[in-house]
């Protein structure tokens, strides 16, 4: 089954999304992590994209839907988990396409319902496991007080560098006239289902997994 998980940035995706893929075995397609990964390896458009995405502007559709189209034909697993995409109604259209093409659907759209004031107050406080990718939150989740990663026992930890305020605001006004437009798209489509991104982890985990078990394609 694949899904897409939707919501602005800071919203919890790509932790929920981390979590389908250890319970159900899914694949986690985010394009900000692939756009990530293009820029610290250096290359052509890893250079081309570091600056918009400093910025917290988006980068071209053409790119991203390359790079999702690159992916979709590789191991399956139980489904993809389409997380940070589609960003506009062209990379939209264009997933249908591909999955049509492929002969694969889309189960459902998973919306992640936050409010503006908790995403910037969390996103300002977020960093990561160098090691293992494992979140941590300044305010709801501390790194442990012996500087070790709970999950790996790493040491580095690093914060993104559009986790600032003022690409924040950048990246939320790019969420608010790009992406949400989705949401009445997937309405429109009985793809959409919608849960409150505001819970705990667990509590939010278990509302995904409810949709997916009963609710989704
Ligand atoms: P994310 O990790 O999903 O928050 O993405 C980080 C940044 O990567 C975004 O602010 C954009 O600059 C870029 N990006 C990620 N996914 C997309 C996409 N689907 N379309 C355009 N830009 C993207």
């Amino acid at each position: 089954m694949n899904i897409i998980l939707l919501g602005p940035p800071g919203a919890g995706k790509g932790t929920q999304a981390r979590r389908l893929v250890d319970e159900r075995g899914m694949i986690q397609l985010s394009t900000g992590d692939m756009l990530r990964a293009a820029r610290k390896s250096g290359t052509e458009m890893g250079k081309v994209v570091a600056e918009v995405m400093d910025r917290g502007d988006l980068v071209t559709d053409e790119i991203v839907i390359g790079l999702i189209e690159e992916r979709l034909t590789g191991d399956q697993g139980a489904g993809f988990i389409f997380d940070g995409f589609p960003r506009t109604l062209a990379q939209a259209d264009a997933l249908g396409e591909l999955l049509e093409r492929l002969g694969q659907k889309l189960g459902c759209v998973i919306e992640m319902q936050v409010d503006d004031d908790a995403l910037v107050a969390r996103i300002v406080a977020r960093s990561t496991c160098a090691q293992c990718g494992e979140s941590y939150n300044d305010i709801s989740k501390p790194i442990p007080a012996d500087g070790k990663c709970a999950v790996c026992g790493g040491t580095e930890f690093i914060r993104r560098a559009d986790d600032n305020e003022e690409s924040l605001k950048q990246r939320l006004m790019e969420y608010y006239k790009k992406t949400s437009p989705l949401i009445g798209y997937y309405y429109c489509k009985g793809t959409l289902r919608r849960v409150d991104g505001l819970a705990d982890i667990d509590t939010v985990a278990a509302a995904i997994g409810e949709v997916l078990d009963r609710d989704c394609g």
